[in-house]
C-alpha cells in the first residue's frame, strides 16, 4: 500500500479518534501523529517523541487499533508506534517489512520546517548552512555536517532542508543512517546492490540523520564512503547530521571522517534562556495552548539541555492542568515537572569517579570491578552503563572515559554506549534502572560539599 494510502486512513482514524478521546487528550497525544506506512497488517505511526510513543503504547494502542480495524475495515490491523519515522522494534513474531515499500516513504515531519525553528546563537550557522544548502544543493557546502547533542534540532533541520528540495528535487533522499545500514546489508543478502548503489548515487540529495550509528560497521562505512565520493564528484549534495563531531567518532576508517570533514561542519549548542522560551512560546502560540509567561519562564528554566525535553515538559504541564480540571499555573507546573527537575544537569557535571562508584553500587559491585578486567555478565553490564553515563553527563572524550575505566579503547566506550542506548531504548525495567541511577549521582553530587 502507498504512502498516501497510510495518511488516508490515518486522517479518518484520528476523526474518529477524535469523537472518543477528551479535546485535551486529543490535542496532547494524537494531533501531532502521522499515519507512516501500512505494510501486512502493521500499520505505522509517527509520534514526535518517546514520551508520547510511551503514552500511546501505555493507555491508547487498543483504541487506536479499534479504530483503525473499523476504518480499514480489516479485523488483522496492528499498530506500531515510532518516534520521528524511526522504528523502535520489529514487533514481535513479524518478519522484517519489505525494504523498498518503507524506504521510499518519505518520512518527514510536516511541523519540521524553517518556519517552525528558532534561530538563536547556538544554531544560527547550522541554520544558515541548512538554508543555504535547501536552495542551492551541491554548491553551497558539501557535504554538511551538523552534529551536537540529543533533542537539539538536528533531525529538525534535516527535514526542513528536504521539505523546500522536495519542491525543486524529484530524488530526494532524507533517511536515517540506521535505515542506510539495513537496506545495504538487504541489498548484500538479496544481491541487489547494484540497485542501492543506483539509487544513493543518483539522488539529487541524500539525507543521512544520526551518522554516528554507522561507526564501527565496517563494510556500511566502506560503502558510504564510495557513495560520497561518486556524489561529491558529480557535485551532489550530502547532509549529515551527528551526535558528535568528526573528530570524535570511532570510524574504522580514516578516509571517512576526512570526509564529513571536507565541506562545512556546523555545530548546535544547547539553547540559553532566551532562546528556551522563545521556543516554548512558539510552540504554546502553535499548538493553542493557553500558557502563561511566568509558567513558560518556569519550565524554560528547568529544562536546559535538551529541546524534545523542553516541549515534552510543556506538554506534560498541559496535561497535568488538564487531568485535574485545573488552570495552569506556576506552582502546579513546578509540581507536573518535580520528577523532571532533578534530573537536569547542575551547571557543574558530575564527574566519572562519582558515576563509577553508584553504578558499581547500585549493581552490588565493586568500583574496582569496573575498571580491572572481569568479563563476567554483571561487571560488563555494571561498566557499559557507567561508559554510557558519563558520556551523557560529561563533557569527557571517548578517549578519556577509557582511561577512567581501567584504559579501555574509546571504540569500546563508543560501543558500549550505542549499546545500552539501545538497552534502553527497547527495555523500559532497564531504563528506568538507569534513570534512577543518574538521579541518584544528582542526588549525591548536591549534598557532596
Ligand atoms: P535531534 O535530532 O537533534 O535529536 P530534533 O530535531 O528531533 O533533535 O528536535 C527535538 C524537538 O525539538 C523537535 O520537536 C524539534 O521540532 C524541536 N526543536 C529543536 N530545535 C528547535 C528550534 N530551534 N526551534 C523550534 N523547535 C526546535
Ligand atoms: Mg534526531
Amino acid at each position: 500500500m502507498k504512502a498516501a494510502s497510510a495518511t488516508e486512513i490515518w486522517e479518518a482514524a484520528l476523526g474518529e479518534l477524535q469523537l472518543q478521546v477528551s479535546k485535551p487528550n486529543y490535542r496532547t497525544w494524537l494531533k501531532d501523529a502521522v499515519g507512516l506506512s501500512f505494510e501486512g497488517n502493521w500499520f505505522v505511526v509517527s509520534v514526535p517523541n518517546a514520551f508520547v510513543a510511551e503514552y500511546l503504547e501505555r493507555n491508547l494502542r487498543s483504541l487506536i487499533e479499534k479504530t483503525l480495524i473499523s476504518v480499514t475495515r480489516r479485523e488483522d490491523v496492528r499498530v506500531e508506534f515510532c518516534v520521528n519515522g524511526r522504528h523502535g522494534k520489529t514487533p514481535a513474531g513479524q518478519a522484517d517489512p519489505p525494504s523498498a515499500a518503507l524506504i521510499d516513504i518519505p518520512r518527514l515531519n510536516p511541523k519540521y520546517t524553517f518556519d517552525s525553528f528558532v534561530v538563536s546563537k547556538c544554531n544560527q550557522l547550522a541554520h544558515a548552512a541548512a538554508s543555504g544548502v535547501a536552495s542551492d544543493p551541491g554548491h553551497a557546502y558539501n557535504p554538511l555536517f551538523i552534529y551536537g547533542g540529543s533533542g537539539l534540532g538536528k533531525t529538525h533541520l534535516l527535514h526542513a532542508i528536504s521539505h523546500v528540495a522536495q519542491k525543486s528535487l524529484d530524488r530526494v533522499i532524507c533517511t536515517s543512517a540506521e535505515q542506510f545500514t539495513n537496506e545495504f546489508l538487504r541489498a548484500v543478502r538479496e544481491k541487489k546492490t547494484e540497485d542501492f548503489r543506483g539509487k544513493y548515487r543518483n539522488a539529487d540529495i541524500l539525507l543521512i540523520d544520526d551518522v554516528q550509528f554507522i561507526c564501527g560497521k565496517e563494510r556500511t562505512e566502506e560503502c558510504l564512503f564510495h557513495t560520497f565520493n561518486a556524489r561529491h564528484n558529480a557535485s551532489r549534495q550530502i547532509v549529515f547530521t551527528c551526535n558528535y563531531p568528526p573528530g570524535d567518532l570511532t570510524v574504522t576508517e580514516d578516509r571517512l571522517r576526512s570526509r564529513f570533514e571536507w565541506g562545512l561542519t556546523a555545530r548546535i549548542q544547547p539553547p540559553d534562556l532566551k532562546t528556551r522560551l522563545a521556543i516554548l512560546e512558539a510552540k504554546a502560540n502553535q499548538e493553542g495552548m493557553a500558557v502563561s509567561p511566568d509558567v513558560l519562564e518556569l519550565i524554560a528554566q528547568k529544562i536546559k539541555q535538551n529541546i524534545r525535553e523542553l516541549e515534552g515538559s510543556l506538554n506534560r504541564v498541559v496535561a497535568y492542568a488538564n487531568l485535574l480540571h485545573a488552570v495552569v499555573s506556576r506552582d502546579l507546573a513546578a509540581e507536573a515537572l518535580a520528577d523532571i527537575a532533578d534530573r537536569q544537569p547542575k551547571s557543574t557535571p558530575p564527574t566519572p569517579k562519582l558515576i563509577t562508584s553508584i553504578v558499581a553500587e547500585c549493581f552490588g559491585l565493586d568500583p574496582a570491578n569496573l575498571r580491572n578486567r572481569c568479563r563476567d555478565r554483571r561487571s560488563t553490564t555494571a561498566r557499559q552503563t557507567a561508559m554510557y553515563l558519563i558520556r551523557e553527563e560529561t563533557e569527557y572524550s571517548l578517549g578519556q572515559i577509557g582511561r577512567e575505566l581501567g584504559g579501555r579503547e574509546p571504540i569500546t566506550v563508543s560501543q558500549a554506549h550505542k549499546k545500552i542506548a539501545g538497552i534502553i531504548s527497547t527495555d523500559l525495567d532497564f531504563r528506568q534502572r538507569v534513570l534512577d541511577i543518574q538521579e541518584l549521582v544528582y542526588q549525591r553530587q548536591k549534598s557532596e560539599p
